[in-house]
Parts: structure tokens; sequence; C-alpha cells
């Protein structure tokens, strides 16, 4: 029999054989129906078996039920046969925020994008579990990741597959080469009729820009060879974000796991359209596809789940309680205004690095002013730093920071009103990749210090807290694209 390594394509033989058993199925496995019981799995068979739809509709039935303060169940689609693509939402739900009222750090993980790989379908499974059950449990680490983060785990995208044991989805698609990013531009095999043609992956997609946006983390899981790979798949170059990529491939290797992370094309092969590529090139995130060691074609493991891939959990968990480092996170550690410019000083806290970071200024009218001059924000113009493309790189209109690092620079106002009793905000994309979010800060007024014509520093004005919620409102409105 041929043997299947890494995300390979089939041999013909393969795929005929694999043709001919879907068909067969087809015609004789009825579509399992909708949960409704009330309990899961016992453990002894969690453990040793990999899951069927089924058996994971069960579980995920029974983890709502038993654990309603911390999981969401949602289906957020249909396979193209009909079975329901779960979604478990995890957190903290009492608690709308983190502790310091800022929003809570969000993580996307998937698995089962091909069917025979069970191994890195029972991964996503038993990172769900480690939170669930550890919840139950009241393991502090677990209780302090679920009240600052949540966790969004579809466990089984391609359930029609999973229960044929085959890579494809019903209709002889390889989902993980559907994704609408440089599709079907490489050497490969059966990427379907068009980008997300495929209920699967078109549901995977709606997810990621409707729900999930704004995640610092994507890991899809896969089975193969015993690697984690960041973009990109489509070219041998390293991705913009490398600092942050690297980063986080010698912390792991330094403290956690040997195993080996490398960018997608040099490690494994040339490929296109894969949810990696999208997650990171469409999306910004920062995203690995983590493929367990092949145990392709069985229907189960002798040693248990959690101790057959317990250091692959140890490595997620490292990715998902520090979440919070996977983006830039500017900080300003002094801001001086003196004749129409602003002195700046910024630190990175993050370990990726930003190359699109300015400032805006709200002024008492509710007006916005960015360097170069007065701004809608929506859509963005500054007439002296780019025009309608604000140019970051332009001398006094931006600057970049590297990450966990400072950068000390001048903005240049013009004639703004920037002197009054407004407000600064900081804004940056989070990463250097060009489809990364932008996000806005309040520059905190203690740091804020004004010179007024040489007649030495004022103190930083005093503001009403009614209008710190006006000004708030005016620029979330305007700026939408920020949120
Ligand atoms: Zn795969």
């Amino acid at each position: 029999m041929t043997t299947i390594v890494g995300d390979g394509p089939l041999s013909g033989a393969m795929r005929r054989w694999a043709a001919i058993v879907l068909a067969s199925l087809v015609l004789t496995v009825p579509v399992a129906p909708a949960a409704s019981a009330q309990i899961g799995q016992p453990d002894i068979i969690q453990e040793h078996w990999y899951h069927s739809y089924a058996t994971l509709t069960l579980d995920v039935n029974a983890w709502a039920d038993d654990y309603p303060e911390i999981v969401n169940l949602l289906v957020v689609g249909q396979t193209e046969m009909g079975r329901n693509l779960w979604m478990l939402q995890i957190s903290d739900w009492s608690l709308e925020s983190k502790p310091d009222g800022t929003p809570k750090e969000v993580v996307y993980i998937d698995g089962g994008h091909h069917g025979n790989e069970h191994l890195g379908t029972e991964l996503a499974f038993l990172v769900a579990e480690f939170y669930i059950e550890g919840w139950g449990d009241g393991e502090q680490e677990v209780l302090d990741v679920l009240a600052t983060t949540e966790l969004h785990i579809l466990i089984m995208l391609n359930a029609d597959g999973n229960d044929f044991d085959t890579r494809w989805n019903v209709n002889q698609v390889d989902l993980n080469r559907n994704y609408d990013h440089y599709w079907n531009t490489c050497p490969t095999t059966q990427p379907g009729s068009s980008a997300f043609s495929e209920s699967e992956t078109h549901a995977n997609s709606i997810y990621m820009n409707e729900v999930v946006p704004h995640a610092d983390l994507y890991i899809t899981m896969h089975t193969g060879v015993w690697i984690m790979l960041y973009p990109w798949g489509k070219w041998p170059e390293q991705p913009s974000d490398w600092e942050l990529f690297h980063f986080i491939r010698d912390d792991v290797h330094a403290n956690i796991s040997d195993i080996p992370i490398r960018n997608a094309n040099q490690g494994l092969y040339p490929n296109c359209g894969t949810s990696r590529d999208y997650g990171y090139g469409v999306m910004g995130y920062p995203t690995f596809t983590f493929e367990t060691d092949d145990e392709q074609w069985l229907l189960g493991t002798v040693e248990a789940l959690s101790e057959r891939l317990g250091e692959e959990l140890e490595v997620m968990n490292y990715l998902i309680e520090n979440v919070w480092y996977w983006r830039a996170r500017l900080v300003v550690d002094s801001l001086e205004v003196e004749d129409g410019k602003v002195h700046l000083s910024v630190s990175n806290l993050g370990r990726a690095s930003t190359s699109n970071a300015t400032l805006v200024y709200l002024d008492e009218d509710g007006e916005n002013w960015a360097p170069g001059g007065q701004t809608s924000l929506d859509p963005w113009y500054w007439p002296s730093c780019g025009g309608w493309d604000f140019n970051f790189s332009i001398p006094g209109c931006g600057f970049g920071v590297n990450a966990t690092n400072s950068t000390v620079t001048t903005l240049d106002f013009g004639g703004a009103p920037i002197s009054g009793e407004g407000q600064f905000y900081l804004v940056y994309q989070k990463r250097v990749i060009d489809s990364s979010m932008f996000v806005q800060d309040l520059v905190n007024e203690s740091v804020v210090q004004k010179k007024a014509g040489g007649s030495g520093l004022l103190p930083a004005p005093s503001m009403l807290l009614v209008f710190v919620a006006f000004a708030l409102a005016a620029i979330n409105s305007r700026n939408r694209k920020f949120e």
C-alpha cells in the first residue's frame, strides 16, 4: 500500500481506490443524526479511538451541556453531505473583557481538513478537552487563560472525509488547496473548481472574516511529518513577520520541544491555496500548520492519545498562553508637543514588529489631526503624507518599531492645534504583513507633556470623564476599519 507522507498527494491508484470506496459509502452510510445525546464518550474510548462524526457530536454536545458557563457550541455550516460543522467557543463567559477592561485575546484552531489525518484532528480535540476539563478541575493555569482569552475550535472540518477515512471531501477536493490565496497556482492536486467552491472551506472563511478577524493566533491541525509549518507555502522566502515566527521557533526549541518549525514551502514542499497561507496572507493572523506524526489508516491508537500527543499539547498551551505577545504592542514612554511637532518615544512589548505606526490627535471639537494635516480617518487623507494613501515611511509621517525594541521619532503635525485639551491615539498595524489589522490605543495622559511657545512645560490637561467617553465614541464611529 502506498504510504502517504505529510500533505502529499495520493497516487493515482490510491485516488481511484478512495473514489470507489467513497462512492460505495455514499450509497450505504446514512448521515449521522443531529446531536441529541446528553453524555459524551467514556474517557477510555476517547483516549484510544479516533473520533467519527457521530462520536464527536456526542462529545461536543456533552461539553456544552456540562459546562455552559464556558462552552458555546455553534453550528457554523455544513459539509457537502450535510454534516454539521461544530464550533466550540470556550472562555469564561461571565467576563465580557479582561480584568483591565481590554478585549480578550482571540485564538482560532481548526482540525480535520484531511479526513484521514486523525491524529491532527485529535490534537484539536485534546486542546479543547484540556481547557474544558481543566476548568472543571479548577486548574489555575486554565482559569487564567479562560479569563483573558477566547478559544474558537472547529475540530473536524471534513467530517465526510473523516468518516470515510479519506483525504478528500465528498467532491474529491483537497480542502487545504481550496482557499482564496493564490488558489491553484502551484503544481497541485484537486484544488476544486474555484477558490471556496466547497461548503467546508467557504464556511471556515466566513467564520474567520465575520467572527474572529481579530485573532492573534491561528493553528490548523494536520498529520504527516512531525513538523510545524509557518507561511509561506507559496514562496520559499521567509514571511515579513519572520521575527515573530523565529522567536516562537527558538523559544519552543529552548523550552518545550524539538519539533522542527519551518517555512512550509521549504519544510515540506510548495503548496498554494492552503488555510495557513490564507490565514496569514488574507486575514493577517500569525499562523501555523501543526503536523503530528503519521498514523493514518488506523482507527485508533494503543498509547493513550493524551500521552501520545502530550508534547504537542504542551506546545499548543505555550502558543495559547502567550497569545498576548504575538503582535506588536506599542506603549508610549514619552510624548512631548512642541511647535507643531511631537517628539515620541515608544516601546514595543510584543514579539512582532510593526512598520506602519503613527499618532492621531482628536481635538476638543471632535476633529482628527494626523501628521500632515487634518484627516477624516474615513477615508484617510493626509495632504503631505502621501494623500489618500498615507505613507508611514515618509519622515515625520509615521514610524516603525522592531519586536521587543524601542524607537524615538518626531512627527510633524504642521499647524495642527495639537496643544489643546484633545487626546492622542497611537494607530498602528499589529504585524508587518500587509493584511494585518490596524489598532488604535489611547495614549496615557500621564506621559504627555506640552510646551507652549518656549514658556516651559505645561502639565497634561485634565479631562472630564464625559469628554473622554465622547471622544472615544466619536473616533469609534468614524473609524470602523480599526475596530
Ligand atoms: Zn493534511
